[in-house]
């Protein structure tokens, strides 16, 4: 386009969109916010608003699209939600007076990662503005939550970045530009990217703009010395929210360093295939462990739940600690009801004290923070009545908030108006100038109204009236036919169809008087509104306090509630290496299933009989939910729940992998076997002896006989290798697998029981040792509803396969193993593998390698029978 051509208000306009080439620019026109060229066509397409154009005819027709100014509040969250960045622009000048164009200046920047209003935060989750520093292999992460001022910061190496990034689920990302595209491309395509704006910020200068923010002389009590790279990370964090105007970060008054080595690794399949926080399918909260663990009573009680879901504690200790105060929560439940009733009267104060902190409260959420400070004073009462150290301290956390309830409730008017600008927020007690201000426009109005009965009678019009309007402000109303009765101290002002409107001077004196003292009432008030926001300003780390214990609180009080109502169990921790469940349940699958009821099952896995478990039975026996019961068992009693069980012991794992078959995938976009088998490969490299690991269907993905080889390969490597001794489940349909624990010893085979007989099958969901024995798929197709001809030709298709494959295959197999030399009995396992391998060498074709197996069973059995 022809700059030369365009008018002065577009120049202006791209003065404001060049500074800001990747946000949209909303630039207020009168009573419109309007947008231009690309941003509008974006506008009109997210918010569904007609796209037209300025100066239509011209050959320089720009692109446009707008909407009315109030309606800002309903369709900001959806450019939000598009993963866009705005940028206010508002006339800062009357344009009545401008001499011009009128002035404009950017009043405000808004992110996805910087919201702090409530309004526009739907979810009650972390709203993170995420900032990542890369130097090597290493990384910088700093996370900020403006909205409720939660600040972390850790350092991490590479291979755990995708998964931290995927645990945090940042809603904005800022990175370099030049890692922004592999940062981009490890995690989530469509966040929003920001890029920090000093590439070459060194370790001094992040230090010094910490040190500055949080007041702070040194900054070893957080631990930077020995972070630099998370030290810079959260340096631009902070520095990157400054810059898009929010100036005011009290309310960030601590950081938090963390390592992920003080939690359990949760990987970024394993959060997904449990369906930790989000459901496979949906990709939404429901059926999802969050969700049904989630009864808390306050937004702060469920985001600190969320986060401890997917940071379950290591140590013995601390785990401990919490289920005790479980424990003693349940042990005087109806205390705890009492608790949990004061608590739901707790709204979102740690929102509510970020925009404090911001300034952007109203007086309505200042009440709102009396009313949930008063209801410490009930939850400390309650909490008498327990008698643990640990819940003593929590008590001894809760401050006496009196002074600063009282200076609201005696500063705030009951139902106050929203706006702080508009008067009609304080009470007349709060000052004795507002007092007598009051007073003097309520005389005066009533004044103004007994002048209207006075002057009825007077002059014995029925119909007179005093009304009001922004233009001359009171004035008297007469009908045209009763006009020629008004005194002549009475000056006509406007005459319409049926009415002449007047004045008189003692109306005008008495006006002067309500309205001097209204103007005045507003600018006081508005200024012992600003006081009282100062004096709180100064009280937000106590609020943040309160905030942060009521989490605490809340957190317990809702595993304790749900633990006693659902009959879990607290688990114990042994040194010995045992996993042990008694009538362990699937705490979502449960709660899903209605009519049904849900079959319990056991697990026993130890270091001497067997810490691998191979699961066999027919689709939809019930082997998916059998393995990740017990994953999510073991993470729930590593945050400090009760567990879905009778009885539970466990070792504690220092990660659990779930890892689900791409067939068996369901999440979009995933399904290719290559994914499942670096997934798979990284299982093998990251897992320790004292990991959990999960495989579901794993090989299922390819050819038959390719999956099934690798599936075998890993569960070899799982028993033998460095990881020997890896509490190990693995469910499959490979029947060949279920050979396995002949040859190696700690593996057993595990099934699901199933009824079949003539033409149904039953699923029982009882899980019991030894394998399945037959394939149930024909079965289940007839479940699926294919025509009775099809299922028993294929029935006959199968016997008749069964049959002759086996016979030949086998005597040829046996004549081709008879060339082998005998082996030594001890020898055996060792030996029948290199045999396997070997066999595979001389008939690839004639024999597949499961099919010389099972020969090579039957061959064993010989052996030992010979000896
Ligand atoms: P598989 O992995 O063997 O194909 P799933 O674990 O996916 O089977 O289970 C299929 C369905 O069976 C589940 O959605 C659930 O409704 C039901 N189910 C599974 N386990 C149980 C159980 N222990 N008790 C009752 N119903 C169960
Ligand atoms: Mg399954």
């Amino acid at each position: 386009m022809d700059t030369q051509k365009i008018t002065p208000m577009l120049k202006q306009f791209l003065q404001f969109k060049n500074q800001h080439p990747d946000k949209i620019v909303l630039f207020r026109m009168g009573d419109f916010y309007e947008t231009f060229f690309d941003d509008a066509k974006l506008c009109a397409k997210i918010l569904n608003i007609t796209l037209t154009s300025r100066d239509k005819n011209k050959e320089n027709s720009v692109p446009l699209a707008g909407f009315p100014y109030h309606s800002l509040p309903s369709y900001l969250p959806r450019l939000i939600a598009a993963n866009q960045k705005i940028v206010i622009c508002e006339q800062v000048e009357d344009p009545k007076k401008a001499k011009g164009l009128v002035k404009r200046e950017i009043v405000d920047i808004i992110t996805p990662g910087s919201i702090v209003d409530t309004e526009y935060i739907h979810s009650p989750a972390d709203n993170y503005l995420t900032s990542v520093v890369k130097e090597g292999s290493e990384y910088g992460v700093a996370s900020i939550d403006i909205s409720t001022g939660n600040f972390i910061f850790t350092q991490i190496n590479n291979d755990q970045l995708t998964a931290e990034l995927e645990r945090l689920s940042p809603k904005e990302l800022l990175v370099s530009e030049e890692n922004a595209t592999e940062i981009r491309s490890s995690f989530d395509p469509k966040i929003t990217l920001s890029h920090y704006e000093d590439e070459q910020l060194d370790l001094p200068q992040a230090e010094s703009i910490l040190k500055n923010h949080f007041s702070l002389l040194s900054l070893s009590g957080v631990g930077s010395f020995e972070h630099p790279l998370a030290t810079k990370a959260a340096a631009m964090a902070i520095s990157h929210l400054k810059s898009l105007k929010r100036n005011d970060l009290k309310h960030i008054n601590k950081i938090e360093f963390y390592t992920l080595g003080s939690r359990v690794q949760l990987d970024k399949s394993t959060v997904a295939n449990l369906e930790l926080t989000k459901s496979l399918i949906e990709g939404t909260s429901h059926g999802t462990l969050l969700q049904v663990l989630d009864q808390t009573c306050t937004p702060m009680g469920s985001r600190l739940l969320k986060k401890w879901i997917l940071r379950p504690l290591l140590e013995q200790e601390s785990i401990e600690k919490r289920l005790d105060i479980v424990e003693e929560l349940i042990e005087k439940i109806e205390r705890t009801s009492y608790l949990r009733d004061y608590l739901d009267q707790v709204g979102d104060i740690a929102r509510l004290a970020s925009k404090l902190s911001t300034g952007s409260i109203n007086p309505r959420e200042i009440l709102a923070i009396a009313e949930y400070l008063k209801i410490s004073k009930h939850i400390k009462k309650t909490l008498d009545f327990f008698a643990s150290s640990s819940l003593l301290q929590i008590k001894d956390n809760i401050q006496d908030y009196e002074e600063i309830t009282e200076k609201i409730e005696a500063t705030i008017c009951e139902n106050p108006q929203k706006l702080i600008t508009q008067g009609g927020i304080i009470r007349s007690e709060a000052n004795e100038e507002l007092r007598e201000l009051h007073e003097i426009s309520r005389q005066g109005k009533s004044w103004i109204i007994n002048l209207e009965k006075k002057e009825k009678e007077k002059l014995g019009i029925s119909n007179l009236k005093i009304n009001y309007n922004k233009v001359f402000g009171y004035y008297i109303e007469i009908s045209k036919r009763q006009a020629d009765a008004v005194p002549e101290s009475y000056i006509r002002k406007q005459t319409l169809v049926n009415c002449e409107r007047f004045i008189s001077p003692e109306l005008k004196e008495y006006e002067s008087k309500v309205l001097g003292a209204e103007e005045r009432i507003k600018e006081l008030e508005y200024e012992l509104f600003c006081q009282l926001r100062d004096y709180l300003q100064e009280q937000i780390d106590s609020i943040l306090e309160f905030a942060d214990t009521i989490a605490l609180l809340d957190v317990y009080a809702n595993f304790a509630q749900i633990s006693f109502l659902r009959g879990y169990c607290k688990p114990t921790f042994n040194a010995d290496n045992i996993l042990m469940l008694k009538e362990s349940f699937h705490p979502v699958i449960k709660e899903l299933l209605r009519e049904q009821k849900f079959v319990p099952n056991d697990i026993y896995l130890d270091d001497k009989e067997s810490n691998i478990i191979l699961i066999t039975g027919p689709n939809m026996a019930g082997k998916s939910t059998y393995l990740r019961q017990i994953a999510i068992t073991a993470l729930m009693a590593q945050i400090g729940c009760f567990v879905p069980a009778k009885e539970a012991s466990m070792p504690i794992f220092d990660k659990i992998f779930t890892r689900v078959g791409a067939s068996d995938n369901l999440a979009k976009g995933q399904s290719t076997f290559l994914v499942e088998m670096l997934e798979t490969a990284s299982i093998l490299n990251f897992a320790t002896k004292n990991s959990l690991v999960i495989l579901d269907e794993i090989g299922r993905g390819t050819s038959t006989y390719d999956g099934l080889s690798l599936a075998w390969a890993i569960i070899e490597y799982l028993h033998t290798s460095r990881l020997k001794g890896v509490k190990t489940l693995f469910a499959t349909h490979y029947h060949e697998l279920t050979y396995l624990p002949n040859i190696l010893p700690q593996v057993k085979n595990y099934n699901v029981l199933v009824e079949k007989d003539e033409n149904k099958i039953l699923f029982l969901h009882k899980v019991v040792p030894g394998h399945a024995s037959k394939s149930y798929g024909i079965d289940v197709a007839r479940l699926a509803g294919i025509p009775m001809d099809v299922i028993k030709r294929a029935k006959e298709i199968l016997t008749e396969l069964e049959e002759t494959n086996h016979n030949e295959k086998k005597e040829k197999a046996l004549s081709q193993l008879q060339a082998f030399p005998q082996p030594k009995k001890e020898e055996i396992p060792k030996k029948l593998i290199t045999l396997q391998r070997e066999l595979e060498k001389i008939s690839p074709d004639n024999l597949t390698p499961m099919e010389a197996l099972q020969t090579l069973a039957e061959l064993k059995k010989i052996l030992s029978q010979d000896s």
